[in-house]
């Protein structure tokens, strides 16, 4: 059933066995488990199925260094939560994630990923990924560059992408349809109380209205960011000082660009389609082996198209991607604005670079429309989407996409701010850092795969050696949308603020679920982990609620 805080009288008490904060893919995954049950799920909403702005602004919150975005971009609340506007990229933590590792400060989480397989295989088809294989030779034929062989750099996994799935629009009608759960829209959660046991969840409504949730068990499902505030403002969690500490986000960073040889050398660097026509997308990633031999991060690099920044690629539809993305999306700003300062170097002023894109654009307007053809179809009039632009480059030169792991880092914080929101609840200020580990990952991968593509003869990678670690330490940005270990778990209640089966630490029935919870971020982009966790998590609580699934 759904309904909305705007029915409730002030001061209603509703009863319940679960509550579930959050309706984003992490208690909607939860949630689902529940729909024939004899339980009795309330799961509370901030936002409403339509982004509202009111609801909107309760995310705004301080940042304190400019490279992260702003706190309300790249998080959405409403019903389904970010999964409105996610990229679908899904990709399984790997082994060497799960380890604790000498040179990885606080790495280490409390089981190995043979605990998570079951639930990986049941997160691809909430996900819509397909099958549980992300081995390249077994999904896609051909390589990512031919004749590259080396044994430490491997091109044998590939990313997945969902269609993207919008959790609200792809589960609200079985929501609906439960007589077990109850959605309740425009509800937002200001704070929860008790002491070793959770009594009630205090909610805001719309308008003046206030509620109070009454449950057995509480599941706080309410994103990376915003579970400091809710757990912060509540006085739970903090029992180690770990709440909002070792705030992780991913290392994003474009540097260094391939060049193949000859130019005409076979690369697969775009979208392909598995037998089943889910599209996957290949990479470079390091062995296991040899990122301990090296100290650093587990990361994966994309070959991606020229920089579409500098418009001496002179591709009609790179110029056409630039002018729109850098026009129309305001997240792509803050992005290009790392890359915008180097093309610059090459142009006196920002007009001549505007000119050189529009000359571009201007140049070949027949590839241009037939390209825009064929994405309005398969991006737009199709249910699952065609991720991104990739366009091949005759001249065999790619720029390198490098998505990494980050260190967790105590002084990589979320906190909460003195300025209040609406409800009096404190805001966030987010205090997001890198380390030298994090940037040293990724100039020492662009030496390994300058060194294999060398001794293969396939190529090489352009980069400024003297200045390497130097570019790699000025180029390396959050990844917006992805906010991890801010509530990490830990064996011991000393490191972190929940134990491996995502309970608060001396807390007898309070959860939380997502990727708040991760030790560490692996290389692995978070969703998949997220959903698999959470179907976790709720065969977990059937236990203590003594619930069969059927
Ligand atoms: C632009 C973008 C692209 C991305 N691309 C990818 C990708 O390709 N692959 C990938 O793996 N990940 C990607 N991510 C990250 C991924 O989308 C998120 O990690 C994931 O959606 C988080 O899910 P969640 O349920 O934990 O949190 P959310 O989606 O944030 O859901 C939390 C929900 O809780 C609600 N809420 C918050 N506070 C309260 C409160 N106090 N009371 C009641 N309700 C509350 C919110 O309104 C929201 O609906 C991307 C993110 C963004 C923004």
């Amino acid at each position: 059933m759904i309904t909305d805080s705007r029915q409730f009288p002030t001061n209603a008490e509703l009863q319940c066995d679960l509550c579930i904060v959050g309706a984003g893919a992490a208690g909607i995954t939860v949630a689902l488990q529940y729909l024939h049950s004899k339980l009795r799920v309330i799961m509370v909403e901030s936002g409403s199925a339509r982004l509202e702005a009111e609801q909107q602004a309760l995310n705004r919150g301080e940042v304190v260094n400019r490279v992260h975005p702003p706190a309300h971009l790249y998080r959405q609340r409403r019903l389904g939560g970010s999964t409105a506007i996610w990229g679908g990229r899904c990709v399984p933590l790997q082994d060497q994630d799960f380890r604790k590792r000498p040179y990885v400060p606080l790495s280490g989480w409390p089981f190995d990923r043979s605990a998570l397989q079951p639930f990986y295989e049941r997160a691809q088809s909430l996900l819509e990924v397909g099958e549980f294989n992300y081995l390249a030779s077994t999904v896609l034929s051909g390589e990512l560059v031919e004749g590259l062989r080396d044994s430490d750099v491997l091109t044998e996994t590939v990313e997945r992408f969902s269609p993207p799935t919008n959790f609200w629009r792809r589960y609200r009608t079985e929501l609906a349809r439960s007589e077990s759960v109850i959605v309740i829209k425009r509800a937002t959660c200001l704070r929860l109380s008790g002491d070793r046991v959770v009594r009630e969840v205090e909610c805001a409504g719309s308008g003046d209205v206030r509620f109070k949730v009454r449950a057995r068990f509480v599941v706080l499902a309410v994103g990376g960011l915003e579970i400091v505030r809710v757990l912060g403002h509540s006085r739970y969690g903090n029992h180690s000082r770990m709440l909002g500490r070792t705030y992780m986000c991913h290392i994003e960073a474009e540097l260094g660009q391939l060049r193949l040889s000859p130019a005409d050398r076979g690369v697969q660097f775009g979208f392909e389609r598995t037998n089943e026509g889910i599209y996957c997308r290949r990479r470079f990633t390091l062995r296991a082996e040899k990122q301990d031999a090296l100290g650093i991060l587990n990361a994966a690099i994309r070959l991606s198209h020229a920089n579409v920044v500098d418009p001496s690629h002179r591709h009609a539809v790179l110029s056409a991607v630039y002018l729109t993305k850098r026009v129309l999306i305001p997240q792509y700003a803050r992005k290009f604005a790392v890359v915008e300062h180097e093309a610059m170097r090459c142009f006196r002023n920002d007009v001549q670079l505007w000119l050189g894109h529009v000359r571009n654009v201007m140049s070949d307007t027949p590839r241009l429309a037939s390209f825009a053809l064929h994405w309005i179809l398969r991006r737009h009039l199709t249910y699952r989407r065609i991720p991104s632009v990739a366009v091949p480059n005759a001249a065999g030169v790619y720029s390198l996409d490098f998505n990494g792991e980050q260190a967790p880092n105590p002084e990589s914080r979320v906190l909460l701010a003195h300025e209040t929101d609406r409800h009096g609840v404190p805001k966030l200020r987010i205090d997001w850092r890198a380390s030298e580990l994090d940037w040293l990952t990724l100039s020492s991968m662009l030496r390994e795969l300058r060194r294999a593509l060398e001794t293969s003869g396939c190529g090489t990678i352009e980069y400024d050696a003297e200045r390497l670690d130097h570019d790699a330490h000025a180029s390396v940005v959050p990844m917006g949308g992805h906010h991890i270990g801010t509530a990490r778990m830990s064996e011991t209640p000393s490191l972190g603020v929940v134990n491996a089966n995502g309970r608060v630490h001396h807390v007898e029935n309070l959860y939380v679920a997502g990727s708040a919870t991760f030790p560490t971020s692996g290389q692995a982009n978070p969703m998949l982990t997220i959903v698999a966790m959470a179907l976790r998590l709720a065969e977990h609580l059937a236990i203590r609620l003594d619930h069969r699934f059927v």
